[in-house]
């Protein structure tokens, strides 16, 4: 019987395992933390966004510079397929009103609980508390944790380098030295702003709902919250890659907020004309608690432009990208030209890869998850082809 071994037990490790243990393959999961899929476990707090449900030119154009690479993979297994796929695991899925696709329950812990049952069915071993570290002279893969093995054939699928605490710190890095990388930065993250402290007290933690932020002559509607070192939210996640790019060049990056993107700017003039209070004539003009005081906060840090102008296009200098520790994602990792169409490293022949650890980003919406499935089950199936090929 031929052997595999797939490293990380995440998504994109847990596809790839499946495609081979149903081929007949016997696969051996390795993962360094005690249980498996705790970053999968964590996006189920924030109700599991499994895939989107928009036309998929739409969809794959969310993967940037890398939509070209990833569309093989997705269009081979789209979303509608992760969805005929969580319903042969017994989970339903729907719909949300923003076009985002969640299981009914919007929990992860009833999925991976029928697929670990699954792969335990075809005859998967999962090996935890075994780090994987390298190769070693003969080729066989190392481990702290566990006994050094020489598989037919390897997947790894090791993560990025977000929230280090669920296992994917990047730290597989060293033991691909030599195999070109992108550094890992965050991405779907929060950003630094300077706020004054009378700012902090009173609006930290703050919504400011359906808002358009724009910059670098990108726009992302959505929600962002105030915190006392910046902004988070959905509008701003979407803007990581042109607010990173900024920030790399020149230390900072130009936001701009329309608080009040249903309202045109004459419209706003008309209402914010009288003589009563800004704070009420704010109030009176629709914004929330948290805008008002957004634009009372650039008034008392001097700036001179005209009421409706700061509502329209409030202008935010960002100092920096939150840190990786706590980012959705990140963006960077194992370049596409160290790899063949089926995932294979070019300097390691019978070793895939699949998952976040590829030089990939996407905005939240359910993308993430969704190239980490499709690029694991395109790894366990370019194995396969590969087994066969002897
Ligand atoms: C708070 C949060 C919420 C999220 N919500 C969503 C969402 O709703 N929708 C969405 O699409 N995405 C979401 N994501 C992102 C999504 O969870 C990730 O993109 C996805 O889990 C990546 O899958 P992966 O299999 O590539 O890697 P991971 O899930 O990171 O799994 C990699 C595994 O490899 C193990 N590993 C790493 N190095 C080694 C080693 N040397 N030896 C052995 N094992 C190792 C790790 O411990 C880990 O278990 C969220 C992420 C976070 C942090």
């Amino acid at each position: 019987m031929r052997r595999a071994a797939i490293i990380g037990a995440g998504p994109a490790g847990l596809m790839a395992a499946e495609q081979l243990a149903q081929a007949g393959i016997a696969v051996t999961l390795y993962e360094r933390l005690p249980s498996p899929a705790r970053k999968f476990l964590m996006a189920g707090r924030g109700g599991l966004n499994l895939t989107h449900s928009e036309p998929l030119p739409q969809f794959l154009a969310r993967y940037g510079a890398a939509s070209a690479w990833l569309a093989p993979f997705i269009e081979a297994f789209p979303p509608e397929a992760l969805g005929a796929w969580c319903k042969g695991l017994g989970i339903e899925t729907f719909v949300g009103t923003s076009g985002r696709v969640f299981p009914r329950d919007m929990k992860a812990t009833p999925l991976l609980r029928a697929w670990l049952k699954r792969l335990g069915g075809l005859g998967v071993t999962l090996v935890t508390r075994a780090t994987w570290t390298g190769w070693d002279a003969t080729g066989a893969l190392t481990f702290e944790g566990a006994p050094a093995i020489a598989p037919d054939v390897t997947i790894l699928a090791l993560g990025g380098a977000s929230w280090p605490r669920l296992g994917s710190d990047g730290s597989w890095v060293a033991a691909l030295a030599g195999i070109a990388t992108t550094p890992f930065k965050p991405a779907n993250c929060g950003v630094l702003h300077h706020w004054s402290a009378h700012f902090i007290t009173r609006a930290a933690g703050l919504p400011l709902k359906r808002i358009v932020a724009s910059t670098g002559g990108q726009a992302a509607a959505g929600e962002i919250t105030i915190t006392r070192t910046g902004l988070e939210g959905g509008a701003i996640y979407a803007l990581s890659p042109p607010l990173r790019a900024q920030i790399e060049q020149s230390g900072q990056a130009l936001l701009r907020l329309d608080l009040r993107p249903s309202l045109t700017l004459e419209a706003l003039a008309a209402k914010l004309g009288g003589s009563e209070s800004l704070a009420t004539k704010l109030r009176k003009a629709g914004l929330s608690s948290a805008a008002a005081a957004l634009v009372q906060e650039l008034r008392h840090r001097g700036s001179n432009a005209p009421i409706p102008e700061l509502v329209k296009a409030l202008p935010l200098t960002i100092t920096g990208m939150a840190g990786l520790e706590r980012a959705i994602s990140s963006a960077g990792g194992v370049k596409r030209t160290e790899l063949t169409p089926d995932l294979m490293l070019r300097a390691r022949p019978g070793v895939f890869l699949a998952g976040e650890m590829l030089d990939w980003e996407a905005p939240t919406g359910g993308y993430l998850l969704q190239a980490c499935f499709a690029t694991g089950r395109a790894a366990g199936q370019g194995a396969l082809r590969w087994l066969a090929r002897g």
